[in-house]
């Protein structure tokens, strides 16, 4: 069966045919770093992840574009406040995102583009709308896309949702990155240079100034891909300003259409809330981690539930992830003991079940579904003792191939942290020179890190708790 996935461009689910097979271009607009993304930002940057790795299960060959928003009006915002240069800023949150990704064991995408860094393709991409008639520079010196000239030439604003023009009156304008669609206006490519932008600032024909957020995502995706590409995914939120307007400048500029598939992921909610400070209810991946939880069951949890499903991320959940990550782990073990290094081909059966759910426009609850079915089944063979060597051998393999999608590995495939590294290496140093004081404190350390560190004649071994 061929892949289905939902477009929200036609509000349907569709037959998934790029534009040059087997390649697929797909853009993921990236984090805005002007704070450490919080679950729900993971959510989605996961789900990207899930997608890629899909299609290259399926044998596409994917280019996974992945940009930075290093500019843009919170970030302005938080640079004055905290006084620091933007560089400064920003790049403390760009690494702490890489370093998350790492954790969530996201493939690194393909290109990470900074948007500051393609201020040149921005300024062409605006100079080619306001060469066509459908930007102009208004009277504050910033530069704004026009909606009426736009639809003007016959083009359609409003394609991922339905809006109503009725109360919009022509050349309203709006400057900042975010707005609702109740007040959908001429919106800014380029915002001048005003007195809170202190040294934050680029040269331009237009005048110094900076992009707006949309415009970014259009010059940098059409860039590194191709005018018209593939795949362009975000989180519900952005359907409206910042999907919208990257479509109407990118077709707007090139007259070709721009994004054959739009995916779009549901919010993540926590205990049922929105996520925010006041209520407490906010974690960044970091919160969880310092809660002795691991980057594997966060991301198992993360993509239990289908993606255009709003998920509720509890507590509660994460200890259901622990076991059921148990229950994979046990059943993976003990195929391991009985395969013995025996080489087989992948178990097709569990396979075209699992592809079969994932077809379905992703169908990732059905796919668990037939992958605890599956350890059921074998676990049952197991304690009959009527698995031979090869049976393991090929249910293994079909194992490796289902987890290259989902990502979450097998407890001995975790990835030890360098600092626990180094204080295992510490603490048999202690133990040679017969400090065995320091050697007990090291374990103990290492102990309330969330580690136990098991010693063998043939040396340790560490283990997450
Ligand atoms: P930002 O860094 O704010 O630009 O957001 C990065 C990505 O996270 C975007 O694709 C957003 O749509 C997505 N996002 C923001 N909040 C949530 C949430 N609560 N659940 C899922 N995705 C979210
Ligand atoms: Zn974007």
């Amino acid at each position: 069966m061929g892949l289905k996935l939902f477009n929200t461009l036609s509000r349907s689910i569709q037959d998934f045919a790029p534009l040059t097979p087997p390649k697929v271009g797909m853009y993921c607009c990236g984090p805005t770093v002007y704070d450490f993304a919080h679950i729900g930002n993971w959510r989605t940057f996961v789900f990207a992840d899930l997608v890629r790795r899909y299609l290259e299960f399926k044998n596409f060959q994917v280019t996974h574009v992945m940009n930075i928003t290093d500019i843009e009006d919170k970030i302005i915002k938080r640079v004055r406040e905290t006084k620091t240069t933007l560089p400064e800023f920003t790049g403390k949150f760009e690494s702490a995102f890489f370093e998350d990704l790492k954790t969530l064991n996201c493939l690194s995408p393909h290109q990470t583009p900074r948007a500051t860094e393609h201020i040149p393709e921005i300024i062409s991409l605006i100079e080619k709308l306001i060469a066509r008639g459908i930007a102009y520079k208004a009277a504050d010196g910033s530069v704004y896309f026009s909606i009426e000239k736009y639809r003007g030439f016959g083009c359609n604003y409003g394609q991922l949702l339905k809006l109503n023009f009725n109360e919009m009156r022509a050349g309203e304008r709006v400057k900042s990155d975010e707005y609702a669609k109740e007040s959908v206006a001429d919106f800014a490519l380029w915002k001048s240079r005003v007195p809170d932008d202190a040294d934050i600032f680029w040269p331009s024909p237009f005048g110094e100034g900076r992009p707006g957020w949309h415009i970014e995502c259009s010059a940098m995706s059409m860039k590194i891909l191709e005018a018209s590409f593939d795949i362009h995914l975000g989180g519900e939120d952005l359907i409206f300003p910042h999907h919208e307007d990257e479509i109407a400048q990118s077709e707007g500029a090139t007259g070709k259409p721009f994004v054959k598939y739009w995916l779009h992921g549901a919010h993540l909610l926590v205990e049922g809330k929105k996520m925010s400070k006041s209520l407490g209810n906010y974690f960044t991946l970091r919160d969880l981690m310092a809660k002795g939880l691991s980057g594997r069951e966060v991301r198992y949890l993360l993509i239990t539930a289908h993606y255009r499903e709003t998920f509720n991320f509890t507590l509660e959940g994460l200890a259901g992830a622990k076991t059921a990550l148990a229950r994979i782990d046990e059943c993976v073990g003990k195929l391991s003991e009985i395969a013995d290094r025996t080489n087989a081909a992948p178990n097709s059966k569990i396979l075209e079940q699992f592809s079969a759910a994932l077809d379905d426009d992703l169908n990732i609850s059905a796919a668990w579904g037939e992958i605890f079915k599956w350890v059921t089944e074998t676990n049952k063979r197991i304690a009959e003792n009527s698995l031979q060597a090869a049976d393991a051998a090929a249910s293994l393999a079909a194992w490796h191939m289902i987890d290259s999608v989902l990502g979450v590995g097998t407890k001995n495939d975790i990835e030890i942290p360098a600092d626990i590294t180094a204080l295992a290496e510490d603490r048999i140093a202690a133990k040679k020179s017969k400090d065995f004081k320091r050697s007990d404190a090291i374990r103990d350390e290492l102990k309330a890190k969330g580690w136990v560190i098991e010693d063998s004649p043939k040396g340790y071994k560490l283990k997450k708790l």
